[in-house]
This record gives structure tokens, sequence and C-alpha cells, in this order.
């Protein structure tokens, strides 16, 4: 599927369910967001249909994410289904790997590839502080089950925000001894910047991503560990997505760097969003949104397809720093 910018899209990220196992202070409010209503949020068939219908239009790679995926029963039946439609080549799940360690196995056998998982401080407390109730020990032993059972590759994921004051070497340094790829991704603007609905974002929470790589090669001289080289080919992971990878020497992983507001990437977009109520976005940064799911309710495939296709062909050419968003990303999924 190409857009009017001449982009391909072939990438459908899917949020299973607004709801989540933790408060992510920059995601969610402590009491949670509203949640949708039973009904409004698509039936586990409903998603795979759509997927059906996606994938003879030309989408071959599928996320799952949320809110967080793996409190939506049945997700591992869903995983199953969608690796069996043809025409779609990998399925992979962002998630905040707290039950990853008792899932892990099943979800692999079922046909998830790879997995992103979200931290964002080795520190205990700032853990807890951050997702106002998590337990560090239960995504760290989520990401060893996330390599013993072997998806391929996996990501961990932290938003820099510069009020947290993390430490961004530590963090890069998970990368030496085992094949994960390391991410800092810069604190979008998604959500209401006035915190009701948990984003809070301002614009001085925000930290470059030149100025973290910065940060590590200077910390990490001091430490005699060198500095990061960009990692082109062999030890690159696969990306669906924007990423620029770096690598220390001898490292058996990676340490990649998004950044949505210093380096706009809109011109490689290559993906359409579907919320858990079933609405698709074509593009996070804004509020434009098609109903899927009426279509999906009263109508043929065909319905889908043409708005499958309309939503495809309302793509704007890039976000053009818009700050907020009506929905937060725990609701768009992230
Ligand atoms: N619950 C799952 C998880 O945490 O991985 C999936 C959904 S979560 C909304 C997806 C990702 O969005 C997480 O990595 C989270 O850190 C990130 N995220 C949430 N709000 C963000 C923001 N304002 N800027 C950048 N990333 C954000
Ligand atoms: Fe939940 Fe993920 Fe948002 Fe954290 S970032 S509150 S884990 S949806």
């Amino acid at each position: 599927m190409k857009d009017k910018h001449g982009r391909s899209i072939d990438y459908l990220r899917i949020s299973l369910t607004d709801r989540c196992n933790l408060r992510c202070l920059y995601c969610m409010p402590e009491e949670g967001v509203e949640q949708l209503l039973h009904d409004e949020i698509l039936r586990i068939e409903e998603i795979e249909r759509i997927v059906g219908v996606a994938a003879t239009m030309g989408i071959t790679r599928v996320r799952l994410t949320g809110g967080e995926p793996l409190v939506r029963k049945g997700v591992v039946d869903l995983v199953r289904t969608i690796a069996s439609i043809p025409g779609i080549e990998r399925i992979a799940m962002t998630t905040n790997g707290i039950l990853l360690p008792r899932m892990a196995d099943s979800l692999k056998h079922a046909g998830l590839a790879r997995v992103n998982i979200s931290l964002d401080t080795l520190d205990h407390a700032q853990y807890r502080m951050i997702t106002r109730s998590g337990n560090l020990d239960d995504v760290l032993s989520g990401i060893d089950a996330a390599l013993r059972v072997g998806f391929n590759p996996v990501k961990i994921n932290a938003v820099t925000v510069r009020s947290l004051n993390q430490d961004f070497l530590a963090y890069a340094k998970l990368s030496l001894d085992r094949p994960l790829h390391v991410r800092f991704i810069e604190y979008m603007p998604v959500g209401e910047s006035s915190g009701t609905d948990g984003c809070g974002w301002g614009e001085e929470d925000v930290v470059p991503s030149e100025e973290v790589l910065e940060n590590i090669n200077r910390n990490a001289q001091a430490e005699g560990l060198g500095h990061l080289l960009p990692a082109n080919g062999v030890g690159k992971p696969e990306g669906w997505g924007p990423a620029r990878y770096f690598a220390f020497k001898g490292a058996l992983g990676t340490v990649g760097f998004i950044s949505p507001l210093s380096r706009h990437f809109c011109s490689e977009c290559n993906r359409l969003r579907l919320t858990a109520d079933g609405k698709l976005r074509p593009c996070l940064f804004s509020d434009e949104e098609y109903d899927l799911r009426q279509a999906l309710r009263e109508g043929s495939d065909d319905a889908l397809r043409q708005v499958l296709e309309t939503a495809l062909q309302a793509k704007p050419d890039e976000h053009h720093d818009k700050v907020g968003t009506e929905r937060g990303m725990s609701q768009i999924g992230g």
C-alpha cells in the first residue's frame, strides 16, 4: 500500500486494550484512564478479521500493544490466529514485561517472533516511582524469559525524561553481555499536557538523543569502555522503525536512538495504528481517526477495505511538531 506521499505502508500497530497493570507517570494518571466499555472494545475475532483484510491489502507486519497487551484475555490465541493469516510475515509485541515470565513460552509457541520490553531505569526505587507500583525484578525476569524462549530481537525501550535523571550508561551496558538491543526514545508530547491523562509533557523534560549519546560516550570512556560505534551491518537488529543503532566494541547487543522530535523521520513512516476501540489513526500525533469498528459491525470486508484505504490516504506528510493529543499513549497504543 502506498500513501499519497509515496510511502509504503506495510505495518499495523494494534492496541489490544486501554487497560494496564502499571501506571507509568508519563502515560497514565494514578487512578487510570476512564476505561472503554466492554462493547466498545474490539473482540478478538474482530481483530482477526481486520488483520485478514489488511493482509490482503499489503500489511505484512503486525505489532500488538496497548495499554498492556498481556492483560488482554485471549492474547495467546490471537497471536496464533494472526500468525496463520496468509501474508502476515511477522508478529511483534510491545509490553512492560511484567507478565512475560509466565507467558513467554506460550506466546513463542503461538508464533510471536519479537518483543520490545519497556523499562526506563535499572534502579528499583526509581522503577517503582515511575510505574507507581511495579517491581523491577518482574521485568528483569521478563527479559530473561524473552531471551530464554528465543524471541529475536529482544529490544528494551526507555523513554528519556530529564527530570527523572536516568543513568543512561548503566542502561546502555545491558547490551554488553547479552543480545539485548536497548533503545532510548525521546519523550513525546502525546496526551494532554495539562496532566489530566497522565502525560504532563513539557519541553524542558525532553532529552535530545544526541545528548544521551554524548552522555553515554563520556561516561563510558571514563570507565574504559570506549565509545559507541555505528552498528550498520551484522550486529544491527532488524527494525521496523526509524532507530539509529550503535554498539560498544565486542558487545552482543546494540544501543539505539529513536528521535521523533530532534530528528523527524515522518518521511520514513510505514505504519497505521488501530486503537482498542476500533479507530484507525493515520498518525500518532494527529487526532484524526477513522471508524473501522462501525464498518466491521455493519458492513462487508469491502467496507473495511474502504476505511483502511481512506485512513491510509489521510496520513499527513509529517507531525509538524504538534503538542498534545486528545487521547493518551495508553489509549492510542504506544
Ligand atoms: N504497556 C506496554 C509497554 O509499556 O510497553 C505497551 C504500551 S506503552 C503505551 C508503549 C510504549 O510507549 C512504552 O515503551 C512507553 O514507555 C511509551 N510511551 C508512553 N508514553 C510516552 C511518551 N509520552 N513519549 C514516548 N514514549 C512513551
Ligand atoms: Fe502501562 Fe505501558 Fe503506559 Fe506504562 S507505558 S502505564 S506499562 S501502557
